[in-house]
């Protein structure tokens, strides 16, 4: 039997086996197996050793073999260094089991692989037969340390930042928020943060080297978003999320619709009115136009989404700026309270609302990593550390 092959195969490198029994009833094989080192450095002085002091047997898990659990007893050597002022007691180390470990790193791996697959924590308990704690302790520990080889990347050029809500907060009642940075770049989450503030931001993103390669900031009209990324990037032009710009009319003519069509679900001519005209025929368009007569002010809302339909079908930044123009020219004019607040705010922010038609970047990765949150937070039936929550977020996107 080629004993190497195998042993390296079944166990792991440098061990041998002595004997394997298995106990079908239980589905668990067992392997008995001893380490082929000879000599040994001392880890107090570094002085090679070959006498042994004794030996002892550690029971560890390996990862299953087929259907079975697989336990390893390694005999273990115990040195006694040689040298003369230390003569100190010390146990050798085995490659892929750490130092007083009790599963091998092959183990681990593993639990990483079934937490990924199975969907709650029972099937992952009876696929790897371990318990409760152990699973999760060594799952979060395997995702820290995946996440530890990309933690010193540098910024990218365009980034995406949105925010989604994590849990209630136990004292007050009120929704405790997350933001999520995502790296257009490598397509990947970046950084998932507690809560929305600048500051708060600030401060949980300094580790992050190369602040200045950031030329591109996509976020949703908030205004706190808007101040971080222009403290916290030099370099960077914030572009205002053209989604966002378009659906700002939509509650307004929502509820001038309720006012007249009352409140039922199933009418064709709420959705109507939310579409870009644009993408109806003729017939449906000329019937709307007709129908809005009737109703000066959800015309005069109904006319200005479309106008922002229309700005934004402009190519350049210079005809969106004179499209934006004569919008809002037409909205000074306007007596309606939602269609002033509408000017406000697209003066507020018109430079990132023109900065879109120089990258035409949109924030629709970083809404689409938002949904696998959600995914993720129902899946576990909500998060009480928001740590792991955050492990786990970015182990996932990426
Ligand atoms: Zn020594």
């Amino acid at each position: 039997m080629p004993h190497s092959k195998l042993t390296q195969f079944l166990l792991l490198p440098k061990l041998k086996l002595i004997d394997m029994n298995s106990i079908t009833r239980h589905k668990v094989v067992v392997f008995h197996c001893e380490t082929t080192t000879k000599i040994a450095f001392c880890p107090h002085c570094g002085e090679e050793t070959s006498t042994i002091h004794d030996t002892r047997i550690v029971t560890v898990i390996d990862a299953p073999h087929g259907n079975k659990k697989k336990i390893l007893k390694i005999k273990k050597k115990r040195f006694r260094c040689v040298g003369l002022h230390c003569k100190k007691v010390f146990t050798e180390s085995i490659d892929g089991i750490k130092k007083r470990g009790r599963i091998t790193q092959r183990m681990q791996r593993h639990i990483l692989y079934v937490c990924d697959r199975f969907a709650n924590m029972k099937a992952a308990k009876k696929h790897t037969r371990l318990g409760n704690k152990t699973i999760y302790k060594r799952h979060y520990d395997q995702l820290e340390l995946e996440w530890r080889k990309r933690k010193d990347d540098p910024w990218p050029k365009t980034i995406g930042i949105d925010e989604h809500s994590f849990q209630r907060n136990k004292q007050h009642g009120h929704m405790e928020f997350a933001t999520i940075v995502v790296d257009y770049n490598n397509k990947r989450v970046k950084e998932l943060i507690p809560g929305r503030i600048n500051g708060q931001l600030q401060a949980a993103l300094n580790y992050i080297p190369g602040r200045k390669n950031v030329r591109n900031v996509v976020c949703d009209l908030s205004k706190s978003y808007r101040s971080f990324a222009k403290d916290f990037f030099p370099n960077a032009k914030v572009v205002a999320d053209h989604f966002h710009v378009i659906r700002l009319l939509n509650p307004h003519i929502n509820r001038a619709r309720k006012e007249i069509t009352g409140d039922k679900r199933n009418l064709r001519i709420r959705k109507l009115l939310l579409m870009n005209s644009r993408k109806l025929d003729y017939w449906t368009r000329s019937e709307i136009h007709k129908w809005l007569k009737q109703y000066p002010k959800l015309q005069q809302l109904y006319l200005a989404k479309e106008a922002l339909h229309k700005m934004y079908r402009c190519k350049g930044r210079k005809r969106a700026k004179k499209s934006l123009g004569l919008l809002l020219d037409t909205l000074a004019c306007s007596q309606f309270k939602e269609l002033k607040s509408l000017r406000r705010t697209l003066m507020d922010w018109k430079d990132e609302i023109l900065n879109y038609f120089e990258s035409r970047i949109t924030n629709a990765r970083t809404e689409g990593y938002n949904n696998v949150c959600k995914q993720l937070q129902k899946r576990a039936y909500g998060y009480k550390s928001f740590k792991n929550y955050r492990l786990k977020v970015l182990y996932a996107c990426t």
